[in-house]
Parts: structure tokens; sequence; C-alpha cells
């Protein structure tokens, strides 16, 4: 089993409780519980005990909502980057949370650990709090509204949009709404569960067309836009969407791997929530180690470059085979991520066609303000 990849990353889960009960949280059986600084000291051994000797480590902080426990992250820091100085690594680290609780101690934290931090805001008041409520139904709009200057003030600050079939009519206001607030630097991530329909892409090409007609106005304005998607090298993304990777895969169960706040470990984080903790998905526990022929299952699953083709795709449908090899975007889409497939087919290289779909729809409307973002660029 030497032969696989070293684990230079965690995904950690600080918490399985969050204060919030969003409607597309795909954890839907939380434990009201944190992790234990055992299990933390624990999980830190995979990455000393995978060590190759070469290259830094990256830690995600992971919920549930992290700073539900602001200690635990503390804990975690410091052991960390002294077991990392001791092996001669450097230790990075990264957060997504819900941004409500984000107060002065949280900022504190993340700028003292360079704790890089990714809120989840899916828009002005009306947009965000469809969605994301707390447990008595109250919106959290105006909770995030309170911190959001100390947000801004956190290392390499982003939000990230999630967009659902409900939410795609008002994707650009969203986004807009965001850039309103101040925020220049978004990401996206869809709910690849809902049922998307033609009609729904249809709608989500129009507005992702005015998020770009947005994006452009920005940039032409000198205000510095990132929008993931979008903002890139255009050129060098068109053209690796174009070329065929050999190096498939996100790095689940191969580069990283999800310790819950129970201890046992998964490919990544998407994995309990989809499957409910299932021992079907687990490959180890922090106190028995890791099972590297679970792991490798996952591995191959992750990097397989012939992943089965979501048909979504012109190339991908027709000509002499299905497989995701075959399609001219799969340098971008990847053959979609190992757990959705996993979660709407029983086999995490059968991909759902909704990522595939949205994937084509982005690098057209990417191509089509390249030249402009080019210009701008020089
Ligand atoms: S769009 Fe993505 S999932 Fe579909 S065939 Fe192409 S690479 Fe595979
Ligand atoms: S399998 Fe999917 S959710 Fe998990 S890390 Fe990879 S891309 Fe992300």
């Amino acid at each position: 089993m030497n032969s696989l990849p070293s684990i230079k990353a965690l995904s950690l889960q600080i918490t399985d409780a969050c204060n919030l009960a969003c409607s597309y949280c795909y954890f839907r059986e939380k434990e009201p519980i944190g992790i234990s600084d055992r299990i933390t000291s624990k999980a830190l051994d995979i990455l000393e005990n995978n060590d190759d000797d070469e290259g830094n480590w990256h830690i995600n902080l992971f919920g549930g909502e992290p700073t539900l426990f602001p200690g635990s992250i503390v804990r975690l820091a410091e052991e960390a980057t002294e077991r990392g100085r001791r092996k001669g690594r450097c230790v990075s680290f990264s957060m997504t949370t819900n941004g409500t609780r984000f107060d002065g101690r949280m900022l504190d934290i993340c700028q003292r650990y360079k704790i890089s931090t990714l809120l989840s805001l899916d828009g002005g008041q009306m947009a965000h709090d469809k969605h994301r409520l707390h447990h008595n139904g109250k919106g959290s709009f105006a909770d995030i509204y309170d911190n959001l200057d100390r947000l801004k003030r956190a290392p390499n600050f982003k939000a990230r949009v999630t967009v659902g079939v409900d939410n795609v009519p008002i994707l650009f206001n969203s986004i807009k709404e965001i850039v309103d607030l101040g925020i220049t630097r978004i990401a996206m991530s869809i709910v690849a569960e809902d049922n998307w329909t033609e009609d729904v892409f249809r709608t989500f090409e129009d507005q992702w067309l005015k998020v770009a007609a947005l994006y452009l106005h920005c940039r032409m304005n000198g205000i510095d836009l990132a929008i993931k998607g979008l903002y890139q090298d255009p050129v060098k993304d068109l053209e690796a969407a174009c070329a065929s990777s050999g190096k498939f895969g996100c790095g689940a169960a191969t580069t990283f791997v999800f310790v819950d706040a129970l201890g046992d470990i998964y490919p990544c984080h998407r994995y309990p929530g989809y499957f409910k903790k299932s021992d079907s998905v687990k490959i180890g526990n922090v106190f028995r180690g890791i099972d590297q022929a679970r792991r490798s299952y996952f591995i191959e699953a992750n990097r397989r470059t012939a992943k089965q083709g979501c048909g979504s795709f012109l190339s991908s449908s027709v000509v002499q085979s299905p497989w995701c090899s075959r399609c001219a975007i799969q340098g971008s889409c990847g053959g979609s991520c190992m757990a959705i497939n996993h979660n709407a087919n029983g086999d995490p290289t059968k991909p759902p066609s909704a990522p595939g779909h949205i994937q084509r729809i982005m690098l057209m409307v990417a191509e089509s303000v390249a030249s402009t973002d080019l210009m701008l660029a020089r």
C-alpha cells in the first residue's frame, strides 16, 4: 500500500452541530457534539503518518458550524502548527462558515492562524433567507450583515452562493446584491440533487450571461471583482477545458480525507451527509487507522479519466463512447463530483447530467467574456 499517494490535507469536522437549519444542507442527521482534542490529535497523526517528506499541510475546518467551537479551533491550530514545525511543514488553514457567529474573537483567531474564510451567502436578505434559516424559522441574513465588516477582514475572505433550481431565476440579483455589499470574491455551488429541467438550464444561461455582464461592467470600472467560472485566465481555462487531463480527480481520498467529529474517516465532507454516516462509505477511523483497500476504491473512482459520461454534452452523447474521456469539456467538468455521482447514481463514476450541463453553459459564457477580460487585464 506504500504506493498510494500521500495525504497532505485534512478536512476536519470541528462539530457536527449547527445553529442553522438550511433547507439544502446535506448533513441531515446532526449530533450535538464538538470534536474532542483526542480525536483532533489522532486526525493529525494521519498527516504525520502519511508524510512523504514533500510539500506542506492544509487543514480545512468544517462543520456543522465550526465557529460554535472557537476553543477547539485554537487548540487544533496550535497543535497542527507545532507538529508541522517539527516536521518542517508549513500548515495552512481554511474554514467554511455561515457567518452568524463571527465575532471579534473569531476574527482574531482567523487572523492569528491565517485561516482563509469562506462565507455561505446566497444574496441579499430575500434570497438568503429563503433557505438559510435558524431552527426557529428566522432568517440568518441580519446576523451576517451585523458581522460583515469583521468577515471582510478575515484572510482571503470569499463568499459562496449555493444555487438550487428555485434560486436560479434570481441568480443575477443575488450576485449583484453580494457585490453591492462590497464582497468581490465570489464562488458558486449548485444543488445537484434538485430537479434541473431544460427550462431551468435556459433560465440559468440567461442569468449567468447577466452575471457576466455585471462582472465586465465592474472590471471596466476598476472594481477588482472575481467570480469563479468567469474570473481566471480565460484563455488558459478554455484550453484546459479542451484537453483531457490525465490527473483527474479532486483529491478526495487521494491527497485529503474528511474526519468527522466522531473520528470516522470519509473520502470527503459530502459523504457522511449524503450517506447518513453509513459504514459503507467510511474509509477508516482515527483510532483504527485508514482501510487502504477501501481508500483505493475511491482513489481509483476519483482518478478515472473515463468516468461514465452524463450524456448532456454533444460529444459525449453520440460518438463512439458515452464516457467522459470523449467529452470536450472533460478537463473542466472532471466527470462531475464523485460524491454527487455516488449519491445520484450509486456509482462514483456515473455522473448525473446537471453538473456537466451547467459547466458547459459556464464555459460558453466564459468564452464570450474572455477577450474583453484579457483586454482589461493588460
Ligand atoms: S459534461 Fe462532464 S460528466 Fe458529462 S460527459 Fe462531459 S465530462 Fe463527463
Ligand atoms: S468528491 Fe465532490 S464534494 Fe468531495 S471533495 Fe471531490 S468535488 Fe468536492
